[in-house]
């Protein structure tokens, strides 16, 4: 069986022609994916029903997915929701919402996906980290991810803005239906997102970051660093392995020399592990000079028993940045009363149902 949500638009066309179908049947079909969100093949009203008949037949299906829980924030800004596929992996996607600036109508609406079922990383402050990896998602199950949040939105006039692979699981660990996934959300003929809209955040799969760089794509790239050292970074990310904080930045500047597009270095501050001054100016004096960005983000506690610093804190870490010249941005507090962390509201309902 294939999902139609994993067929790129060139490869509609081969399918439909060896259908026996007109060209023009291939668009018919993309469009009815993409803007009229069918839940099976039977919706697809666009095309003939034998034509839909001959989809069936050849193994082509529209895969379930059905949300089996969704929280929303107090301030109406995040929800979180609990997506069931039909192998029965439960993933997690959120929403965050952000005001419109005052020459847009719209608000920027972020959609976070997942790209795994828990996560082979392990790292020690990620709930998804500490649930163990489970399995990789397919490049069909990140679209409806989208599409999901998609449907949401067009019902009150709004739509997908921007879309972050910062949920559940490593991007780049499983990279070959990530790039699907991207490209699909993407084409013109399919979803249409901007390339420029979307940033993909890795813990810092080498191999996949010079790999992603040679792609023709635009889209944004996040490296989480989480500390300015090895000893400290193999504590926080166990799976580090051989790759070195240097070897990190290395590769960043690799991928800035090939693409052109800065990287952002991603930086969990954790309270009393990873937030003292002196590691902000380790930090500074590793970045300094090669126009790196800093997002500093204030973990969301889990149930490593870690904490965030005071908000205080933060901004002095942020400060020390500044200083040496490293541009420094900290994350927008987004939904932190409803588990906004990856991997929160799966763990939390995985412990309910048993
Ligand atoms: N695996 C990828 C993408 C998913 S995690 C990665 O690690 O980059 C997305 C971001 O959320 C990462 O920067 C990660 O460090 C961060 N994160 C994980 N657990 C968190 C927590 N409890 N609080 C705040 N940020 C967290
Ligand atoms: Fe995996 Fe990212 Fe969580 Fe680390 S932070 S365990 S890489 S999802």
């Amino acid at each position: 069986m294939a999902d139609l949500y994993r067929v790129l638009p060139e490869e509609m066309d081969v399918l439909v022609t060896e259908l026996g179908q007109p060209r023009y049947r291939s668009q018919q079909l993309l469009q009815a994916l993409y803007h009229e969100s069918p839940k099976k093949v039977s919706d697809l009203h666009q095309i003939p029903s034998s034509m839909r008949d001959a989809l069936v037949k050849d193994g082509y299906m529209i895969g379930p997915e059905n949300e089996v829980n969704r929280v929303i924030s107090k301030d109406g800004h995040t929800t979180k929701i609990l997506l069931k596929f039909d192998d029965n992996a439960l993933v997690e996607t959120v929403l965050m919402q952000y005001s419109p600036s005052q020459d847009k109508t719209h608000p920027r609406s972020t959609v976070c996906v997942s790209t795994q079922v828990g996560c082979p990383m392990g790292c020690v402050f990620c709930a998804t980290g500490q649930m163990g990896f489970e399995k990789n998602l397919k490049a069909e199950n990140i679209v409806s991810q989208v599409l999901h949040f998609s449907d949401i939105l067009s019902q009150r006039g709004e739509h997908v803005t921007n879309l972050v692979f910062m949920g559940m699981g490593e991007p780049l660990a499983n990279y070959d239906e990530t790039i699907r996934a991207v490209r699909l959300l993407t084409h013109p003929r399919a979803f249409g997102l901007g390339q420029r809209s979307i940033t993909i955040s890795t813990v810092g799969i080498i191999p996949g970051i010079d790999r992603l760089a040679d792609e023709d794509l635009q889209v944004k790239l996040a490296i989480s660093l989480h500390a300015p050292n090895d000893e400290l970074r193999r504590k926080l990310v166990p799976t580090a392995g051989p790759n070195s904080v240097g070897d990190l930045i290395a590769a960043a500047k690799r991928y800035f020399k090939k693409t052109g597009r800065r990287v952002t270095f991603e930086y969990a501050l954790i309270e009393g592990i990873n937030d003292s001054i002196k590691l902000a100016s380790e930090l500074a004096c590793i970045l300094k000079g090669n126009g790196a960005h800093v997002n500093l983000i204030p973990m969301n506690p889990t149930a490593g028993g870690f904490q965030r610093p005071d908000r205080k804190k933060v901004l002095a870490f942020q400060q020390v940045l500044r200083n040496g010249d490293v541009n420094c941005t900290v994350r927008v507090e987004k939904g932190a009363e409803i588990s906004a962390a990856c991997g929160q509201l799966r763990t939390d309902m995985i412990k309910k149902i048993r």
